[in-house]
């Protein structure tokens, strides 16, 4: 249920709704949009609506038909725009994620985010937690991953992002990523997505392999419920019939996220695609789509990658790739971040 007040509601009165419901024994999630505040209504309890429609400065009462509230554009109209310092994840601004697949050594993540930054991504990616098929494939460095992923993040002015597998290894991310990455493979672990709505960082959930699109927002719905607001969606494909991609990457995801939910949607084509001469085609379609960011494999060395190097792009490739986003963003009303001026005498 969602409960709209009237545009000129006092504070006073929403509080008074908001404590009322809460004595009804529901849990109450507030919008402040830019003219009304919108009240989310959550919890097994049903509440009759004539009730809290007498409220004072109640404008109407809504149910909520969707089976995910919060992530419902019905709670909240307006797009939510995830903010970290200076980078905007489903503002004007198309943000690119990019970096290897996983961490291995300081050399490779250290010219990885060099050449990234250089093109103009913002944030770093890159796991330390690997969640591979195959028990006997490299698993991810653990902390010293981290380490030089956050170093190497700093060192070039981005920010991280970094999958997180288990609930254990939450606090281990938090000292070093600025998002947390729930993968394919984990967006119906609930206790970990539960567990994230407590914390107070970003997190990115990637759609999971057999997921529908449903299912994937009720993931979502799981760590707006916890009340961490900042969540991103991530289409990376999803398994059909067809073997002549890795996965089949779903661009019609990504306008219908867009008309049922507020929260931001990052593409990555590179798992989409699994093969890095697909890579480009997918990312300019997913831009002009209306995707709000990119998440793509980038290896200074790919073809020795320890994990998806053959979805890695070269430096090279990566750097055309983005002058050609920075042609297709502005057709759609999008941006694009420059590259950065380089420095006199630094490498950046
Ligand atoms: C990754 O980002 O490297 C990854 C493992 O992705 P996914 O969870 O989408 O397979
Ligand atoms: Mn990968």
């Amino acid at each position: 249920m969602v409960v709209v007040m009237q545009e000129r509601a006092t504070e006073a009165q929403i509080d008074a709704v908001i404590a009322r419901l809460i004595e009804l024994g529901v849990d109450v999630h507030r919008s402040s949009g830019v003219t009304r505040t919108v009240l989310g209504v959550v919890g097994a309890q049903k509440i009759e609506r004539a009730l809290v429609e007498l409220l004072d400065g109640v404008h109407e009462v809504l149910r909520i038909s969707e089976p995910y509230k919060l992530a419902s554009r019905t709670f909240k109209p307006d797009n939510t725009v995830v903010t970290i310092d200076d980078v905007r994840i489903g503002g004007d601004e198309v943000i690119v994620m990019a970096g290897p697949c996983s961490a291995e050594t300081d050399e490779q993540v250290d010219a990885s985010a060099a050449a990234v930054r250089r093109a103009g991504a913002r944030i770093l990616r890159g796991g330390a937690f690997k969640p591979r098929s195959s028990p006997y494939s490299f698993q991810g460095l653990g902390e010293p991953g981290l380490k030089m992923l956050r170093s190497a993040a700093n060192a070039h002015g981005l920010k991280l992002i970094s999958e997180v597998m288990d609930v254990s290894q939450i606090p281990l991310l938090d000292k070093y990523c600025d998002i947390f990455q729930v993968g394919a493979r984990n967006m119906q672990n609930f206790t970990l997505l539960r567990e994230l709505g407590h914390a107070r960082k970003p997190v990115m959930v990637k759609r999971g392999i057999a997921a529908t699109i449903e299912e994937w927002l009720l993931s979502a719905e799981y760590i707006l419920a916890g009340g961490n607001p900042d969540v991103i969606l991530c289409e990376r494909g999803i398994r059909t019939f067809e073997t002549a991609t890795r996965n089949t990457f779903d661009i019609s995801a990504i306008p219908v996220v867009k008309k049922l939910s507020h929260l931001p949607i990052v593409a990555d084509p590179s798992h989409g695609a699994g093969r890095r001469d697909m890579v480009a085609q997918l990312a300019r379609a997913a831009v002009a789509a209306g995707a709000d960011g990119l998440i793509i494999e980038v290896h200074n060395d790919p073809d020795h990658a320890l994990s998806d190097g053959a979805q890695s792009m070269f430096p090279e490739q990566f750097e055309g790739l983005m002058g050609e986003l920075r042609i297709i963003a502005p057709a759609i009303g999008r941006s694009l971040c420059q590259q950065p001026a380089p420095r006199f005498g630094g490498s950046r």
